[in-house]
């Protein structure tokens, strides 16, 4: 059961302890406090965990601050959307508003080489308007012998170079937990220039200790990327990790699963799930068109893959796109094949643009014409 406190009440502190003793009455049943920032109000909810089943709704519909009570069904008790709670989907972080009002393309390197490819690469997002990216320091790779990231000794260069091209996000995968302290050293010892999003990679989807500890922290928001060979349900309750254990602000990526039956692409396109995140979550859902469709070749229209994949996602309603750049594609030390070129940025914006344009006008005329 899930208990809606008003928002922004004066006397939050009181109306959560009247739940906790009313709750307290029936045993086998635990209260837990959840705070949330939506777009314009700051929301908490009392969770109420255990024994509910026979709870009456009413008894904890009339305490003082109660704004409504929501039995939930759902498994995502955090992540899920439940009836009738607006104002939840996504989140605002360094003035970036996270949601679905608009679409954020995250243009980027894959991995950080040197400081004049990622300062490039930064001035090409702050040409065309772009406050968001991708920078990898710590690389998971398949080879112990290939390039792993510059780690640490990177990040004060990398986020002096962002804040200078004023870069609000850079979302970075880490690997270990102990990365989450390297990041905000690296950020402290730059002046706080930029955000950091921290990005689940594929690989670590189901490493729960490291999704523990990414949830016990709120200071940086989290890019979770689907486990490329486990089901979406096992990769939303990854999620549902994160948010209980503290920190609801997360985007869920999508970015193909493994099978060779995507072949000749680098893994089967899987952005006909984001209606289906969109429905089950209150999370934004991003899309990642490079780790997908894994090189860049042209169709006989001219467009890239990787644009088509990026339009059929943003078709199906993703509002955030991760997508790799390099300058120099021959000379990145990870996944150049993919890469896109900086001069690539306005033109993908326009597509970008053009495909939102086609899915918010679909949806206008569906409900028209059911209107
Ligand atoms: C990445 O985005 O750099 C990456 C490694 O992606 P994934 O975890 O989806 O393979
Ligand atoms: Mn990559």
């Amino acid at each position: 059961m899930i208990i809606v406190l008003q928002p922004d009440l004066q006397d939050e502190g009181a109306a959560i302890a009247t739940i906790e003793t009313a709750a307290a009455r029936h045993p086998g049943v635990e209260a837990k406090p959840y705070q949330f920032e939506g777009a314009r109000h700051h929301f908490t909810e009392v969770h109420l965990i255990g024994q509910t089943t026979g709870l009456p709704v009413e008894l904890f519909e009339e305490l003082p601050g109660v704004l409504r009570v929501i039995r939930v069904s759902s498994r995502y008790r955090l992540i899920g959307r439940h009836e009738a709670v607006e104002e939840k989907v996504g989140f605002t972080y360094n003035g970036v508003a996270l949601d679905n009002h608009q679409v954020h393309v995250f243009a980027g390197l894959c991995a950080v080489d040197t400081p004049e490819h990622v300062d490039e690469m930064f001035a090409a997002c702050a040409q065309v308007g772009i406050k968001t990216t991708r920078m990898g320091a710590y690389k998971p790779r398949t080879s112990p012998y290939d390039f792993q990231g510059l780690g640490a000794d990177c990040l004060p260069w990398v986020f002096e170079s962002a804040g200078r091209h004023g870069i609000a996000i850079v979302s970075m995968e880490i690997t270990d937990a102990r990365q989450i302290d390297e990041i905000e050293a690296g950020l402290r010892a730059a002046g706080d220039p930029t955000g950091v999003m921290l990005q689940v990679g594929t690989r670590n989807a189901q490493n729960f200790e490291l999704l523990k500890a990414i949830g016990q922290q709120r200071r940086f928001p989290v890019l979770f990327k689907r486990g490329m060979g486990i089901t979406l349900e096992e990769s939303l309750n990854a999620c549902e990790y994160i948010a209980s254990e503290g920190n609801p602000n997360i985007v869920f990526c999508l970015r193909g699963v493994k099978s060779h039956l995507g072949d000749p692409h680098r893994n089967l396109v899987d952005f006909a799930h984001v209606p289906i995140v969109r429905r089950l979550t209150r999370l934004p859902v991003c899309i990642d068109p490079s780790h997908s469709v894994g090189c860049m070749v042209d169709a006989p229209d001219g467009l890239p893959d990787i644009y088509h994949a990026t339009g059929q996602g943003i078709v199906a309603g993703a509002s955030a796109v991760l997508v790799d750049f390099h300058p120099h594609p021959e000379k990145a030390l990870c996944d150049g094949p993919q890469a896109l070129l900086p001069s690539d940025l306005p033109r993908l914006l326009a597509y970008v643009a053009t495909m939102r344009g086609a899915y918010d006008q679909a949806v206008r005329e569906h409900a028209e014409s059911r209107a």
